[in-house]
């Protein structure tokens, strides 16, 4: 299977034979369709497989098709939960590169670093917000964040995240979201705990194992 055949639009197309991907790897296969199709999706894969792209990709893909334009004022419409800094910006930079052919854009925040310089990027407005738990609710506490126009939701790394204690942070960023919004659950495994809030937070969700 190529990336043509997932339906991915020419900009995407171009970065990603720009970052020098020939073919989507195997979760990018199953998920990449799954997400454009609007499903909620709960995904097992590892670090390395390419999971990045498999939800960063379809995201990027719903978002261009009615993209409004390089104008100030954006909403946030898909939000990245990750439990690590490192994981948060690499996330990041994937954004960035795919998106470098849109208009798209992105931005990332993150605890243990100052708040002034995050509250700064947030006021231009951007399509796609990548945080980790706390500061996310940190700067929605302080309404520098608006999480009534979210359409996607991703949980990455969901596992280690609940291994971190950030249950019901998770729990408090899915409840401020819209209840109509798209959800989709990564982690490496899938223990009873993960299974536990994906079954009280997704929808009828399809599963993916590689
Ligand atoms: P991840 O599992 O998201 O951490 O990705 C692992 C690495 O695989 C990253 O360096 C990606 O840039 C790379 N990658 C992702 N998708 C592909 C692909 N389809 N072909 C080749 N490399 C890829």
């Amino acid at each position: 299977m190529s990336f043509k055949d997932l339906q991915l639009n020419r900009p995407i197309l171009r970065a990603i034979a720009q970052k020098g991907y020939d073919n989507p790897t195997l979760v990018q296969e199953k998920a990449i369709p799954l997400v454009l199709d609007k499903k909620d999706v709960i995904v097992s894969a590892q670090t390395g497989t390419g999971k990045t792209a498999a939800f960063a990709l379809p995201i990027l893909q719903l978002l261009f098709d009615r993209q409004e334009g390089p104008k100030k004022g954006k909403k946030i419409k898909a939000l990245v939960v990750s439990p690590t800094r490192e994981l948060a910006i690499q996330i990041a930079e994937n954004f960035t590169s795919y998106a470098t052919h849109t208009n798209l854009t992105s931005t990332v925040i993150f605890g243990g670093a100052s708040i002034e310089p995050q509250i700064e990027k947030l006021k231009n407005g951007v399509d796609i917000l990548i945080a980790t738990p706390g500061r996310l609710l940190d700067l929605h506490k302080q309404d520098q964040i608006n999480l009534d126009y979210i359409e996607t939701l991703v949980l990455d790394e969901a596992d280690l995240m609940l291994d971190m204690g950030f249950i019901d942070d998770v729990k408090k960023i899915e409840r401020l979201c819209p209840s109509t919004k798209q959800t989709l659950l990564f982690s490496a495994t899938i223990p009873y705990k993960v299974e536990q809030l994906a079954s009280s937070i997704l929808n009828q969700p399809k599963r993916i194992e590689v």
